[in-house]
This record gives structure tokens, sequence and C-alpha cells, in this order.
């Protein structure tokens, strides 16, 4: 689903355009090469290569996957689509470890489960990645420079996505902020409160046009006024708006 003029939603389980457990994925058209930011939990890649088609791309040019994080709705698809495109999948080092065991302790699937957001039997296909992410990388991808910005708070090394695009700033921020200030803050091991409050900072005066979270609601334009109210919640006594 075409959501700007180089932006889509190619999977996402809240808009119900592929499975249930995967977070939003999307595709950045990078002119000679795409870019894709998450990739759901690969319940069902195949459908995500289909979104890709129908939207008038060629899934072959995919030639990084930038991953927020390695929680199983993000990172779940990532081994089958590198096995099938041979393309790079990038991570923060802090994360990388966990994408490459993937077993269900690492990964807080554990308690993921027993909370009913994954069936039981539900497996991770652990994936080697390709390069490690440091707070403050900048990569270029085709016609775009992509930054990383590393947010701990929702797990150990979140990382945002920063890309400047002709049509606005975009930040892609997984299961950081979300819509309308919410965090993404977790009762289990590497959800950290006060990791939240030490590095939200790291997104404030960014300037933000379009806001691109991993669950629920898009932003199209003033996403910075989004991230300004999660950065002012944090500032508070009491515990800011949550996404679940
Ligand atoms: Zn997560």
């Amino acid at each position: 689903m075409k959501i700007t003029e180089h932006v889509y939603l190619v999977g996402s389980g809240h808009y119900g355009i592929s499975h249930a457990f995967d977070s939003s994925i999307y595709v950045v058209d990078c002119g000679s090469e795409l870019v894709m930011i998450d990739t759901g939990a690969g319940c069902d890649v195949p459908g995500i290569i289909e979104n890709i088609k129908k939207d008038g791309l060629n899934p072959e040019h995919i030639s990084t996957i930038l991953l927020t994080h390695s929680h199983a709705d993000h990172a779940g698809g990532a081994s089958a689509l590198k096995a099938s495109y041979g393309c790079k999948v990038c991570i923060s080092k802090i994360e990388s470890g966990f994408l490459a065991k993937g077993d269900d302790k690492s990964l807080k699937l554990d308690v993921a489960k027993r909370s009913g957001l994954y069936a039981p039997d539900y497996t991770f296909s652990p994936c080697k990645p390709s390069e490690t992410l440091a707070d403050g990388d900048r990569r270029s991808i085709g016609d775009f420079v992509c930054k990383s910005i590393m947010v701990p708070g929702h797990s150990e090394g979140s990382m945002c996505f920063q890309v400047n695009l002709p049509e606005g700033k975009a930040l892609f921020t997984g299961d950081v902020v979300f819509a309308q200030g919410a965090i993404g803050l977790l009762n289990c091991d590497g959800s950290d409160l006060s990791l939240y409050r030490k590095h939200i900072g790291r997104l404030s005066g960014l300037d933000i046009d379009l806001l691109f979270p991993g669950h629920h609601v898009f932003v199209l334009s003033e996403g910075q006024g989004h991230i300004h109210k999660a950065i002012e919640s944090l500032k508070l006594i009491g515990i800011p708006k949550n996404f679940l």
C-alpha cells in the first residue's frame, strides 16, 4: 500500500494486510534499490512479497533490511527474506546476538506467548545479521541516506531510522514511539523505563514530518509533535501512555 511518494506499507497485522502477528513492515523506494524496515513475524513471507509486487515494486531490488529490534513480530521474517533475495540484514549490535540465537528467552517470546501475543507453537527463525549498527551511523541506500538513532527503553538496543525524503523527514520508530506520544514499555527483561528516560531525548529537535511506528497508525504531517509528547511525558512522575 503506497503511503507517500517513496514509502509503502507492505505488511501489518493491525491493518489486516498480512499475518496477524506482523508489525508494520515498510519499504522505502530508494531509486535503484529498496530498503525494508522490519519484516514481520515470518508466518507468511510470500504474502509480504505479493504485497510488494502488487505495489509495482520488484522484491529482487531489496538490498537492505533494517531491523528496529529483534522482537519476533519485527524480525521473524528476516531469515527467509535474506535467503530469498540475498539482502543485507542490519540491526544494532546489542540486538544482533538475540537475532542470531533466536531462542524464546532471548527474544522475550516466552513471556509474549504467555501473554497471548503469539500462538504457543510459533517458532522464530534465527538470522545471522550481515552488519551491526551503532547510534549515529549514516548509510547511503540508493538515492537517500539513512541515519540510525539508538533509543534503548522498549528493548536494549532499539533503533529508529531517519530518512530525509523529498516529501518530508521520515522517522521509522519500531516500538520506541507511537502516534500521540505512546511509548512501548513492556513488563519483561530488556524493557526499562529508566533507559527510556535516559535516551528518548535523542529524538528531540529532529523536525520529523512523517512518523512510521511499528504498530497502529502512521502520521503524515507534524510527526515531531507526537514524538515531543512522548519526550515530555517521560519527564513526569506517572507512567507514560503505553501502546499495549
Ligand atoms: Zn518490540
